[in-house]
Parts: structure tokens; sequence; C-alpha cells
């Protein structure tokens, strides 16, 4: 087993990991921006180093700065958390040729999935049923015109390396789609540095459901059933539960099974996550994420496995002793995002937080790197805590929600608490009948 782990990340992810390890009796080391020298993941890792000043691009995404830092404190791991360097697979490379282990999977893989338009057509090849689209890149207008006639309208047009919602388009009709096809190309460039798109038919009321893999590489797999992250604002996911109120045990054994088979032929390891659009009772494969996510403990509550250590477990080249049988799915969770935004306009709200108490009870945990007299730097992700809530049934899961969220205080700057006060409270989300439009909707109309 590893002795040191470095942990390249921040804020509660970078506390995710910290704790893990702690847990494992394995040693870490924080590193941090000039603006995080007082966040919580440095105070309570066993080291830390400054890896330079504020900005991303010249801290956590500072490739020398990390690997200098790892040399000097002998650390024999780095895990990237999710975001910055988490899926760069350059970064990997030059980890592994300084002898330190990457937790997570081969530079390989990552390529390999990193490029939507080959992750389509591995997924494919293997069996993973996809959304109906072009057949890969699509280079020209005239192409997207031939290729949108033979899809359908509407289509939408999506950044073979794209992230985060960017380089998405939607063309309704035939005539938009030339200024679909060149803004989806520019932004993607201009986010990415790579102009390559490729179309897919645009699903008018799907949900986002996606599903958990744990492989260890050595034909060792299992599902760990699905997330529903349909709740979204701007293709970015704002709460997620497990499991999916849309979801039936045949069909997440179903695909649960195709995934797992999958990812076996792939010969993945680690952690990973299948995302699929799913719309009358289909899943349609739209990429795979080869990191731990944001919404890993919606998971972690419902089949109670520690992720993070089954991820360290897997790396440290540990075979899985987890059959897919072992694996019981208990009760209900839902994750709410809560960033420091303001909850109706959603214009950023970092500063100091003079008062942070969180909510507590029986399956109520909170993951955040806040505490009273924090002053949330203004350069990175909004992010400032996840609250998740577990009970036996979707209908308890809500009114311990409700109840977690009465207590939560964060004083000092604007949250999106409201937001999720207002969610849990509304008779169509109560009722589980939402899709991926759903918030869009509920938003421009409240
Ligand atoms: P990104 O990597 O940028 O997050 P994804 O491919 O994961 O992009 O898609 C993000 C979200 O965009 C999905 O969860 C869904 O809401 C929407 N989306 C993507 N593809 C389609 C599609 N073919 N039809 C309808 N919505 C889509």
């Amino acid at each position: 087993m590893f002795e040191k782990i470095l942990i390249a990340n921040r804020g509660e992810i970078a506390l995710r990991i910290h704790r893990a390890c702690r847990e494992m009796g394995i040693k870490t080391v924080a590193v941090h921006s000039s603006a995080d020298a007082d966040a919580m993941h440095v105070r309570l890792a066993d080291e830390s180093v400054c890896i330079g000043p504020p900005s991303s691009t010249d801290s956590y995404l500072n490739i020398p700065s990390i690997i200098a830092a790892a040399e000097i404190t002998n650390a024999d791991a780095i895990h990237p958390g999710y975001g910055f360097l988490s899926e760069n697979a350059k970064f990997v490379d030059i980890v592994t040729a300084h002898g330190i282990k990457f937790i997570g999977p081969s530079a390989d893989h990552i390529r390999l999935m990193g490029d939507k338009i080959t992750a389509k057509e591995t997924m494919r090849k293997l069996g993973v049923p996809c959304v109906p689209g072009s057949a890969g890149e699509v280079m020209t207008l005239a192409e997207a015109a031939q290729s949108a006639a033979e899809i359908g309208y509407p289509v939408i047009i999506k950044a073979s390396a794209g992230g985060g919602g960017r380089g998405m388009k939607v063309a309704a009709t035939a005539d938009d789609l030339s200024e679909a096809f060149s803004s989806a190309r520019s932004e993607s460039k201009l986010a990415v540095g790579n102009d390559a798109v490729y179309m897919e038919e645009y699903l008018s009321t799907p949900r986002h459901i996606e599903i958990q893999i744990l492989a260890d590489g050595q034909g060792n797999v299992v599902h760990l059933g699905e997330r529903d992250c349909s709740l979204q604002r701007r293709h970015q996911k704002v709460l997620e539960e497990s499991p999916s109120p849309a979801m039936t045990d045949q069909l997440r054994t179903r695909i649960g099974k195709t995934v797992a088979d999958a990812i076996r032929d792939m010969n993945y390891d680690g952690v990973g996550t299948i995302e699929f659009l799913f719309e009358n009772d289909e899943f349609y494969f739209i990429e795979m994420n080869t990191r731990l996510q944001v919404e890993h403990p919606v998971t972690e509550m419902v089949t109670g496995i520690d992720l993070v250590q089954a991820q360290i477990n897997v790396a440290a080249g540990y075979p899985l002793t987890l059959r897919q049988e072992d694996i019981k799915f208990s009760g209900h969770a839902i994750e709410c995002r809560v960033t420091a935004e303001d909850a109706v306009t959603f214009a950023a709200s970092p500063g100091p937080v003079t008062e942070f108490h969180v909510p507590g009870g029986l399956g109520v945990r909170v993951d955040s790197a806040l505490y009273t007299g924090y002053n949330i730097p203004p350069y990175y992700d909004s992010l400032i805590a996840k609250l998740i809530v577990h009970s036996n049934s979707r209908e308890e899961c809500l009114l311990r929600l409700n109840r977690a969220l009465e207590e939560f205080v964060v004083s000092g700057i604007k949250t999106t608490l409201p937001l999720h006060q207002e969610i849990v409270h509304n008779a169509e989300f109560r009722a589980g009948s939402y899709n991926i439009h759903w918030l869009e909707k509920y938003l421009a109309e409240r």
C-alpha cells in the first residue's frame, strides 16, 4: 500500500480524499496556491506545499510544480480528484515517468474516453447503445447538413474534446444549422484549443442517468447502480439522486451488465462513470468520465462502499474482492450542490464566511471545506458544500432533506441553499417527474 499520497486538488474533494487516506493509515500531502494557504485541506494534511500564485493555470494546473512537490515530499502516489488534471493524459504520462503512481486509469484510457468521438465509437463496438448521430467528426457545413438530414432535426452539435457543457449547440431546424455549427466550433476552439465537432439527435425529454463502475484491470468489474443527474442548469448538474425515480431493478440490471461487460473488455481500471441519456426506457451513451465525480457520495450512501478507498486499493494493485452479487442497494440518497452564488441571479458571491453551521443527525452528510471565518477566494469553482441525505425511501429522504436544509446556515455570502429549498418543495420534483429541461424551465418561470 502507498505510504504517502499527494492530493492534487483543493476544496471539498481534497478534504474527501484526505479523509479516505487517513482512515487507511496513509499520510497526505496537500498542495495549494498562495490564495489557499489557510484552506481546510492544507490545515489537515500531514504536509503541504505551495505550488504557485492564485490562478489555477499557475498552481493546480502547474504540472512541474506538482511533480516537484511530490518529489520533495517523497509521495508515492498522486490523487487528482475531479476537474483540474484528473483527465489530463499528458499529466499521467509525466507522473508515471517520475515513478509516481497516478490514482486513476491509464493515460491510454483517458485519451480514448477524452475524445468523445472515439469514446462513442469504442462503446458502440462494445455493444453499448449510443445516441444516433454522425459517423465521427463533422468537418464542413455541407457534411453537417447531410448528417442532420439523415439524423432528423432537432440536432445537437458537440465538441469532441468538450466538457462542462462547452461547445454544445442545438439546431432546431435547417435554418439554425450554420450558426450552431460555427458557434460550436469556435466555442470549442476557444475552450479546449480543438474545433473537432460531431452531431447527435437532440432528444427532447430525456433524463441524465449515469452508471458508476469500479474495476481493477484484472478482470474484475462491478457496477454500483445509477445516479439521476437530470436537474441541470446550463448542462451543469445541480442535484443528484440514487436510485433514479425512473429506474426499475430490471432496467438497472440490464444496463449495469452491459456497462460492466464493456469496461471488462476495455481492461479499464479504477472508478469510472458511463453517462447516458434515458428516454422511453432506452439508454443512449453520451460520454464516459474516467475519474471520481462530484456526485459520487450518493452512490456511497446507497451501497455503503467508500469509492475513494476502493480507488486507492485498486491503484495499489489489490484485486477487487467485491462481486456483483455482493452489491446491495439500500434506501435512497439525494445530493444538493451548494454554490457561492445568488440563488436567483446566479451571480458569484465569494468573500468572508461569517457563520457556517452544518446540519447533522441520522443520514445527513456534508462534504465541505468551509469553516466560520474562511474567506472564499474568487479564483475557483463556486461549489462550497455538498449536502447528502440518505433514508429508507425517497419520501423519507425528501422529508430529511427539507429538515437538513432548514438547519444549514451559511452567512456572509450568498448561496444556492434557497434554490434547493424551493426544489424540495416543488410538486413535480417531489413526484420524480422531471427531465434534463425541467430546472431551466422552472427557473425561467419562477
Ligand atoms: P459535457 O461533457 O460538456 O458535460 P455531455 O455530453 O456530458 O457534455 O452532455 C451534458 C448534458 O447536455 C447532458 O446531461 C444533457 O443534458 C445535454 N445533452 C447532451 N447530449 C444531448 C442530446 N443528444 N440530446 C439532448 N441533450 C443532450
